[in-house]
């Protein structure tokens, strides 16, 4: 028999802005968080096994619309997202993304999902998997400069992962800063509402900068970072897209995705080539070092890497199927007979 109507095996399960936000309620968003940093160190523990490839990014003069695509030879995963600092003014979001994911041995998509809630809580967990390694022991203050969309993620993030109870805040936008206080009322922290970014570094163990601005910033200046802080810096993340000062580099121990990409987009696109930097997954793997002494500075240079993405997706596509937060897209044609993609069109006219 031949049909029109989609087989079921064709539909893919799509994840809807609203079941994201739903399955993240049913899960608890500190849980979820947990869930995402453990879901992203198996996978770096098993770093080897990946396809890498720096992503692929289209520039303009506002943005950049980049693929961050990966595979561990079961499934092949993407996202597609952009970075447009100015589009904040505008009420539009900095950044948007959806990704996909594929069986590698049909080629079929298995999942189809908004990526910007999930981008959000994976960059957060990424950034508190990284500082339960580099961040000085008993870290309980984290400074956060940039108060958007990131922000709150990256609060209970190191919230849940590293410990911390207090957070001190500051943007270029007092209104950022209040919706951020205003977001975090509630969730056990302690938050400090500053009137400088060195009002808000005072007594932080841990700096996250995550600044939105299409240039290179002094965000933080060397003499604003003393011995022993973890920085957490998650805005420099493009070509000409930096937030610390270049000293602050010469003076830290530098940890990083994904060498390829970051030496592009990462702060240490302002340093030589061949400046020394460590893979973070050799530090969780325990081939490498992490942090050594109180007295060290340690830098996550954070840009986002495709198989934190496709960890994500994997744990979602778990979760979501299982939960049932997901509805069925016709996405992919798939006549009865393979070889009739012609006439399974006409029979639709
Ligand atoms: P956003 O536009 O919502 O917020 C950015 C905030 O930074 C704004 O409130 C703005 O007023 C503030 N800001 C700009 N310049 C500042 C300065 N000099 N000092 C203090 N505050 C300043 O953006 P977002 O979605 O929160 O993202 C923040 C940054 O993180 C972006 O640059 C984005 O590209 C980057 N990002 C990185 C990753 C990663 O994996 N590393 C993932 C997601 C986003």
């Amino acid at each position: 028999m031949t049909s029109s109507a989609p087989s079921r095996l064709a539909m893919v399960p799509f994840v809807s802005v609203e079941n994201m936000m739903r399955l993240v309620h049913h899960v608890g968003l500190r849980k979820m968080l947990v869930q995402l940093a453990d879901a992203i160190e198996s996978d770096f523990l098993r770093w080897e096994t990946f396809d890498k490839t720096a992503r692929v990014p289209s520039h303009s003069d506002v943005g950049v619309i980049e693929l961050m695509p990966t595979s561990d030879g079961d499934f092949y995963g993407f996202k597609y997202v952009n970075g447009h600092p100015k589009n904040a003014a505008e009420g539009l979001q900095t950044v948007t993304a959806f990704g996909l994911l594929a069986d590698v041995a049909t080629g079929y998509p298995v999942l189809l999902s908004e990526m910007t809630v999930l981008t959000a809580l994976r960059t957060a967990a990424m950034s508190a998997l990284a500082a339960k390694h580099l961040a000085p022991k008993g870290a309980h203050t984290m400074a956060v400069i940039g108060n958007g969309a990131q922000s709150e993620f990256q609060s209970l993030a190191m919230a849940e992962i590293v410990g911390i109870s207090t957070v001190r805040l500051y943007d270029i936008d007092p209104a950022a800063t209040r919706k951020c206080a205003r977001n975090l009322q509630g969730h056990g922290l302690t938050v400090t509402v500053c009137q400088s970014a060195e009002e808000a570094i005072e007594g932080a163990q841990i700096i996250t900068t995550a600044t939105a601005d299409k240039k290179n910033s002094t965000v933080l200046s060397d003499n604003m970072v003393g011995a022993g802080v973890h920085l957490n810096a998650v805005g420099g993340d493009s070509p000409g897209k930096t937030e610390l000062h270049r000293d602050i580099l010469l003076r830290s121990s530098i940890f990083v995705e994904y060498p390829p990409q970051t030496r592009i987009e990462g702060e240490i696109q302002q340093l030589d080539p061949d400046h020394g930097v460590t893979e973070l997954w050799k530090v969780l793997s325990g081939t490498e070092d992490g942090r050594t002494s109180q007295s060290q500075i340690t830098l996550f240079d954070s840009v986002g890497f495709a198989i934190e993405d496709f960890s994500a997706l994997r744990l979602v596509h778990a979760i979501a199927l299982d939960a049932g937060f997901y509805t069925d897209l016709d996405l992919v044609a798939d006549p009865d007979d393979s070889r009739d993609l012609f006439g399974m069109l006409m029979r639709a006219a």
